[in-house]
């Protein structure tokens, strides 16, 4: 993993601030340059958070079963996302590679760190291409030199846009076939019946999973993402973060919510329910031409006029994604499963359309 580091990552001495200096209980807090006061009604917002969120990621271990030791709390996934690149890839230099289509941020962090992208899409079905990416792995292998090499490799699972989870065991051929540094996204792993690529962790130093209160635990605007990691890949990015990147409201929020795990979990049901209903439904109605198989909160959904059925549903104040620029994605919108009384309001939108 080291060699894979960034020099100045590798060597850095990181900010210590006064909640890393002392971390015990205390009477009196005279280091942190806080403000005692509070104007805005609650107590727990004028002294700086726990960096390392570490009651957070108890409840993670005890609620998911995510290791403590092997947890790094972020500003959102996306957050984890950015500090990886950050980590391994020295810019104009070094590459990532991507499977269009996939979750665009990915993309938009690479050219911010000055990434090159390398890309082997997905198939027309949306599954790995598991013989292109030996070509290209093994390409890249032989022609890299110091200045320039491959250093990440993301895997969406269950994939945004198309909503399918990749098999397992196909992650775990892709985590023994390359080199550097594996990471699978899984924002939509609650959603999903595949194993989580956690389980792989034990067999794999180069392995990075990504998870996300934003999606199945409804804290998207809290702010809460997960990286699971060996411990080196941890530390390093305990060592290069913003030193208080979650905020305390975000995590006793974060906390409130693992402890009401019985709930989200009737919560989750209930999407399960619509996503079959929803996809029933879908596939009766004139203008939708395929609806693929959906392991996510979401469907991608083939139309027969994507532009003309997304600003059909703008008019009537309904607002989807529509993915038709995307490999493979001719003719897709990307639609959220909402509550019932959304979907339905959607589905009879979209019945109406054939007539309008
Ligand atoms: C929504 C999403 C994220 C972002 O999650 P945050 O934790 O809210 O930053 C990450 N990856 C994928 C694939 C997503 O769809």
């Amino acid at each position: 993993m080291r060699e894979l580091l960034r020099e100045n990552i590798a060597t850095l001495k990181p900010y210590s601030c006064a909640r890393n200096d002392f971390t015990g209980e205390a009477e009196v807090y005279l280091d942190a340059n806080e403000n005692w006061q509070e104007f805005v009604g609650r107590e727990d917002v004028n002294r700086y958070p726990d960096p390392l969120a570490a009651m957070v990621r108890k409840a993670l271990e005890e609620v998911l079963g995510l290791p403590f030791d092997q947890t790094i709390i972020g500003n959102g996934s996306d957050e984890l996302i950015d500090n990886l690149f950050r980590c391994f890839c020295r810019p104009g230099k070094d590459s990532v590679l991507l499977m269009p289509p996939t979750y665009g941020a990915y993309r938009v962090f690479a050219d911010i760190n000055d990434v090159i992208v390398k890309t082997v899409p997905l198939t027309p079905h949306f599954q790995l291409d598991l013989p292109a990416l030996k070509r290209c792995l093994a390409e890249e292998k032989a022609s890299r030199t110091n200045e320039a090499r491959l250093k990440l490799l993301f895997i969406c699972s269950p994939n945004n846009p198309s909503g399918n989870a990749f098999p397992l065991d196909e992650v775990r051929t892709i985590c023994s076939l390359f080199d550097g540094i594996v990471v699978v996204d899984e924002a939509y792993f609650d959603f999903s019946s595949q194993a989580s690529a956690v389980s792989l962790l034990g067999e794999f130093e180069n392995l990075v999973v990504l998870r996300t209160l934003s999606k199945c635990w409804a804290l998207a605007s809290a702010r809460v993402g997960v990286a699971i990691a060996s411990k080196e890949i941890i530390a390093v990015l305990r060592s290069m973060k913003y030193p208080y990147n979650v905020g305390g409201p975000s995590q006793d929020i974060a906390l409130k919510a693992l402890k009401q795990a019985q709930r989200v979990k009737q919560g989750l049901a209930l999407i399960k329910e619509e996503r079959a209903r929803l996809r029933t439904e879908l596939a009766q109605v004139d203008c939708v031409v395929q609806v693929f198989d959906s392991d996510a909160n979401f469907f991608l959904v083939r139309v027969t006029d994507a532009p003309s059925i997304y600003h059909y549903l703008l008019g009537k104040g309904i607002i989807v994604r529509n993915r038709s620029k995307e490999m493979h994605c001719e003719n897709c919108l990307r639609i959220t499963i909402g509550s019932k009384q959304e979907n339905d309001v959607l589905l009879s939108a979209l019945k109406e359309y054939e007539h309008a």
